[in-house]
């Protein structure tokens, strides 16, 4: 299926490809997974999309047959159709084609580029607060205020959870505070495990879900864990992160991962943005702009998701 595009997300993952952290599977490629837009052409065998619909891409076009697909974990599909920027062409282009399959009508009322930006920032949120297994009334570290963490913060509230926001940057912690965060721990300025602790009434965190992926906001965030607590891994960099076994034993703490999302998950977080419980700030740039935006990015200057507009 061929879809002009409306609108495409810059990630931090364009950064992890840029420094050679994550390697697309071939070169050339266009990176930009995070696509909406306007179906264009379709496939003869195609019937539910047609020309003119809005959609939004899973970046992970499954292939609906393996053991993953089959119990609803697409996301960690074997034998992919295509993955956009990671092996297929992206989005930062003013046309893709992907398979019909991997593509999620965009509810009415929707901005196509929101939901650009949802296809991964909203969605990852949702995986990882899926993965932590909250229970209401947890208190959760979101250690990082990008588009994910904005995300996690609105998604851990309505789950009836305590959002702790952790950035370095005032403005990302107010926009946290704004959208549901409880508390705000600035890492610049102080010592996050204490002041987790503080706010924890001694305790601790019930899940941190760590964003950033650092070897020092790893030793924060698991020196900020409750016992019984959980540290979800959603973020990575060239760091390695030291623990030993022990100081996990004890509290009986647990370490797990979340990747990306489901398609299903795409749906949903959809679904909550065009109902206004799930909101994305984002800000508009033309894609000739890109180089600007990924400055912006690494420097730690957006707020809420940058879009290309092609
Ligand atoms: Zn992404
Ligand atoms: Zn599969």
């Amino acid at each position: 299926m061929l879809i002009d595009v409306a609108a495409a997300g810059v990630c931090g993952t364009e950064l992890h490809f840029l420094d050679g952290l994550l390697t697309p599977g071939r070169t050339p490629i266009t990176l930009g997974h995070e696509v909406a837009g306007v179906v264009a052409e379709v496939g003869e065998a195609v019937e539910h999309v047609q020309p003119g619909d809005r959609v939004a891409v899973h970046y992970l076009h499954a292939c609906g047959r393996c053991r993953w697909c089959r119990t609803g974990d697409d996301h960690l599909c074997d034998a992919p159709l295509g993955f956009l920027a990671f092996g297929t062409d992206g989005g930062f282009a003013e046309q893709v084609v992907v398979p019909a399959s991997a593509t999620v009508p965009v509810p009415s009322g929707l901005d196509l580029a929101e939901a650009a930006a949802l296809c991964c920032s909203g969605t990852t949120a949702l995986h990882a607060v899926d993965v932590a297994g909250l229970t209401s009334g947890s208190s959760a570290v979101v250690y990082g205020t990008g588009g994910v963490g904005l995300a996690l913060v609105q998604m851990l509230s309505e789950a009836g959870a305590r959002p702790i926001a952790v950035a370095r940057n005032p403005e990302r912690l107010a926009l946290a505070r704004e959208l549901g965060a409880e508390t705000t721990v600035n890492a610049a300025s102080e010592d996050v495990a204490a002041a987790i602790r503080a706010a924890t009434g001694g305790a601790g965190a019930d899940v941190v879900f760590e964003l950033v992926g650092t070897r020092a906001t790893g030793a924060a965030a698991l020196a900020s864990l409750a016992k019984r607590g959980t540290l979800v891994y959603v973020g990575y960099s060239f760091d390695r992160v030291e623990f030993d076994p022990l100081s996990l034993v004890v509290p009986e703490q647990r370490i797990v991962t979340s990747v990306g999302n489901r398609r299903s998950e795409l749906v949903e977080a959809l679904d909550l943005a065009a109902r206004g419980r799930l909101v994305t700030r984002v800000t508009r740039h033309p894609l000739e702009d890109v180089q600007q935006v990924l400055d912006d990015l690494r420097a730690g200057r957006v707020l809420g998701r940058a879009v290309l507009i092609p």
